[in-house]
Formats: structure tokens, C-alpha cells, sequence
């Protein structure tokens, strides 16, 4: 999938995310002492994290069509969509939106994380609307 954009570089503390999103596999941060999930951005909690694999499904929180480019390499995919998707375990993801259907998505609609693998820098997960 393409979904143009800036190269992501993970790093240290990324790296196991975006090398389970090199293999289509969502990893979610979760505590080893009370068992919470966190986004991936989340680095402590009450206990150490450990990398866990995720459903990679989830429901639609919330969306908006970006109509100003964040950054160059965004400008020759304007508009775009992004959202927020909380997931079946509980944390929320940030994602682009990937398909054009249905033009006004529905809060609570099914969201299924998929992933784009650009030619330069990191993999990354991405959100597609299911149906009903
Ligand atoms: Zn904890």
C-alpha cells in the first residue's frame, strides 16, 4: 500500500513497533505489573512494558479531512483523512484513513489496521474502514 507521506525512522525505542509493522503485525505497549495496554508512544507505566501483539481491529473515535499539508511530503495527497481508533484492547491510534468510502464516516464504525510499506523509512500502521 502506498500512502504518501515523510520516511519514519524508528528508533531505539520504536524499533520493535515498526519492525512488527514491516511484517503486517500491530505491537501495543503493555504493562507487565498491571496489565494496561498503552498507544505505542506510552514508555512507562506503574511497571516495566513489554511489546504485545494487538487484534489490530477497532472502532472509529473520530476523523477530519486535512486540507493544509503538515509537512512537503504530504503535499501531493491533499486531502487526506486521518482519525482516531480506539482499539479492541483500549488504547486510541492515530491513523491516516485509507479508502475513499464512505465519504462521512460514522463514529463507532469498524476500523481494521492494515499497514503502508513506503520504498524509504519505516513501516507504519494505517486505518480502513470495514463495513457494517
Ligand atoms: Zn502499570
Amino acid at each position: 500500500m502506498t500512502v504518501p507521506g515523510p520516511a519514519i525512522e524508528a528508533d531505539s525505542a520504536t524499533a520493535p513497533f515498526f519492525a512488527a509493522a514491516a511484517r503486517d503485525r500491530l505491537l501495543l505497549p503493555r504493562c507487565v505489573s498491571c496489565g494496561t495496554w498503552h498507544p505505542p508512544e506510552v514508555a512507562t507505566c506503574c511497571g516495566p512494558l513489554e511489546w504485545v501483539p494487538a487484534a489490530g481491529r477497532g472502532v472509529l473515535v473520530s476523523w477530519a479531512v486535512v486540507h493544509a499539508a503538515p509537512h512537503p511530503a504530504f503535499a501531493d495527497s491533499l486531502p487526506f483523512r486521518t482519525a482516531l481508533v480506539e482499539l479492541a484492547e483500549g488504547p486510541w491510534l492515530q491513523v491516516r484513513l485509507t479508502g475513499a468510502e464512505p465519504a462521512t464516516p460514522v463514529a463507532g464504525s469498524p476500523v481494521r489496521i492494515t499497514f503502508a510499506h513506503p520504498a524509504e523509512g519505516a513501516s507504519y500502521p494505517v486505518g480502513t474502514l470495514e463495513g457494517p
